[in-house]
């Protein structure tokens, strides 16, 4: 086994590198500058860390959070890894003691906060470092067009300029579009750096958007439905979040409040009560999230609009880090718009930049917002629309997203799951999923005669590649099986799998309704779906006669021609056109919503 390797399993505790990270700590390695850009929650820190481990001099890490940088010394500490952190909010003391140690040559990852570089105790200190790299994370902030500019980051090229010798710099960060990629690469003045953006899909992420009409019992509503799992939930104000955490609180869901506003006492008290998992909720505003570590995230709400995608996208990205399944609600009001366009036409505090600048800036945050705002009404994949706007092609239907929800119907693929689990199992794990399918087709080939013997050879050979292949990649998104690269490529078992091959979990694929046929019927007259009308009306009489009421009152024949014509397919959709959010509506919606699929599944559907 190489170095790196062994020091990913001895002090990280990892088997496998993610993608990417090998590529970025080969380049480091050989010298060269690298841009990483990858999702949070990638892994981007590990890097820099191991490959400034194996350099020979030390590595600076500038990052732009003091308390993010803490977190990520004290990990490494409790590690055995000999790292130190420099910044102004220590006190004198500290500070020496910190510089002593690195003086020494006892400290290998040093964290500079940005301002502290050109600081004359730290400058002078530094010219005498024999410095391998600067690693630069969140280097997105050095882009004064990116959506989080921060000044102090301008400092760092300045500072390496003084350097006696120029290190190798590395530069990280999670959201990037083209246009400040290459900013950072300029600002940075990367010499040919390795570039590498991994792809930026969480298939274990599910979107969806709602419209607020009584946003408060919405939010409550949602945080209900997921049985006591910790989330986030993002208010655009400080006020807002001490309010939406007190009504949470009055509606027995146990939360608390977070932002900048607070002392750092309280707001450290508060975000450890979130970590620890005492408390399941905390309602903050974007100050929360940056350097938390907390992967069982299972939800992130954000009860109003950010003002752009990179915003939105970096915090319902704190959700599901540990690659388990979980959901990024956006609950907007159209007044979320015009509140940022009101902030944006304020004066930005910054008085680095020219009015001709200020202008240039507040034109490009309009344009960001807009985008934004394209995102809450589009009824495309929100999915393909968020990978689109980071420069990444993607599908057209995502099947976990809730606008594919809302143009397809369920379908139980759990004994299809299970065969492939167990073949999966039956050759050792030895195989990758076209081996895999083939072998659950039963194929002639050549190089699949030698599993002929297998048990599941050919047990699925009435089913199609193509509908083998989607269950497949479902249970890599949904993490029953994963893929493994070493020493060739294959498909593993994980633990959950379990539960699908012994323990009766179901496992659920969405099939997309066809759009063309869907648009046909819904041209057609009404009198069409006869007989979905009717099954409506039916279950409009029997629910009336238990509860001893008038149909009517059910649901008016206005809202039953309309859920006929809309066919919506998920119980929100069917509960907006229903106007109730009362237990009884909430009943119905999930009754009629099974009807509906059932007819949709019956009369229109096109494989995923
Ligand atoms: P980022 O900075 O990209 O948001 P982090 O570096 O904080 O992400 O890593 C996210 C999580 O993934 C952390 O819990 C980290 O320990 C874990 N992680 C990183 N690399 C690996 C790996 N190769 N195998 C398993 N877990 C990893
Ligand atoms: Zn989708």
């Amino acid at each position: 086994m190489d170095l790196k390797h062994r020091l990913l399993q001895e002090s990280f505790g990892y088997t496998e590198f993610r993608p990417g990270q090998q590529k970025l700590i080969d380049a480091i390695l050989a010298g060269r500058d690298v841009l990483g850009v990858m999702p949070t929650g990638a892994g981007k820190s590990i890097c820099y860390q191991l490959s400034g481990m194996l350099l020979p001099g030390v590595t600076l890490v500038v990052a732009p959070l003091i308390s993010l940088m803490q977190d990520q010394v004290a990990a490494l500490q409790r590690k055995g890894i000999s790292a130190c952190l420099l910044n102004s909010a220590q006190t004198a003391q500290e500070r020496r003691s910190a510089m002593q140690i690195v003086a020494m040559g006892r400290a290998k990852l040093i964290y500079v906060a940005p301002e502290r570089l050109l600081a004359p105790d730290f400058a002078a200190l530094a010219k005498n470092l024999p410095i391998s790299m600067v690693a630069v994370d969140e280097a997105h902030c050095i882009s004064q067009w990116g959506h989080d500019f921060r000044p102090s980051y301008r400092q760092i090229p300045q500072f390496i300029r003084s350097l006696p010798k120029r290190p190798i710099i590395s530069a990280f960060t999670a959201t990037a579009t083209a246009q400040v990629r290459q900013d950072i690469v300029t600002a940075l003045e990367l010499q040919t750096p390795e570039r590498l953006v991994t792809s930026f899909d969480r298939p274990n992420l599910h979107y969806a958007v709602l419209r607020a009409y009584d946003r408060e019992a919405q939010l409550v509503r949602f945080i209900r439905q997921q049985d006591g799992a910790c989330g986030i939930v993002y208010c655009l104000t400080r006020k807002k979040t001490e309010e939406m955490a007190r009504y949470l609180c009055d509606n027995h869901i146990s939360a608390v409040a977070y932002h900048a506003g607070m002392d750092a006492m309280a707001r450290r008290t508060v975000q450890q009560r979130f970590v620890s998992g005492a408390v399941p909720v905390i309602v903050a505003t974007n100050a929360f999230g940056m350097g938390i570590n907390k992967p069982d995230v299972r939800f992130v709400v954000h009860f109003g609009m950010p003002r752009d995608i990179e915003s939105y996208y970096q915090e319902a990205g704190r959700a599901g880090r540990d690659g388990a399944p979980a959901h990024c609600l956006l609950l907007f009001d159209e007044n979320d718009i015009n509140l940022h366009e009101y902030l944006i036409g304020l004066d930005p505090e910054n008085p680095a930049l020219t009015d001709e600048e200020v202008e240039q800036l507040k034109k490009r945050n309009l344009a960001r917002l807009k985008q934004m705002r394209r995102y809450v009404f589009t009824d495309q994949c929100l999915r393909q629309y968020i990978l689109q706007y980071f420069g990444q092609d993607a599908p057209s239907f995502c099947g976990s997203c809730g606008n594919c929800e809302a143009s397809s119907v369920e379908q139980d693929v759990t004994t299809a799951a299970q065969k492939v689990l167990s073949c999966v199992y039956r050759v050792k794990e030895q195989c990758d999923a076209d081996v895999i399918c083939r072998i659950l087709l039963g194929s002639a080939d050549e190089d699949i005669q030698c599993y002929a013997a297998v048990s599941t050879y050919g047990i699925m050979q009435d089913s199609t590649a193509e509908d083998i292949r989607a269950v497949v990649d479902h249970l890599v998104s949904f993490g029953y099986l994963v893929k493994q690269e070493n020493p060739h490529p294959r498909l593993r078992l994980c633990a959950s799998a379990k539960k699908v091959l012994f323990h009766g979990q179901k496992v659920v694929l969405r099939v997309r309704v066809s759009q063309e046929e869907a648009r046909e019927v819904r041209e057609s007259s009404r009198s069409s779906r006869p007989e979905l009308a009717k099954e409506l009306r039916e279950y409009r009489r029997s629910a009336a006669r238990r509860r001893g009421v008038l149909p009517y009152t059910v649901m008016p024949d206005t809202v039953l021609e309309k859920l006929v014509q809309q066919l919506p397919l998920t119980e929100d959709a069917v509960q907006a056109i229903l106007r109730t959010d009362s237990r009884q509506g909430k009943r119905d919606a999930h009754k009629i919503v099974k009807i509906i699929q059932k007819y949709c599944l019956k009369h229109f559907t096109e494989k995923k």
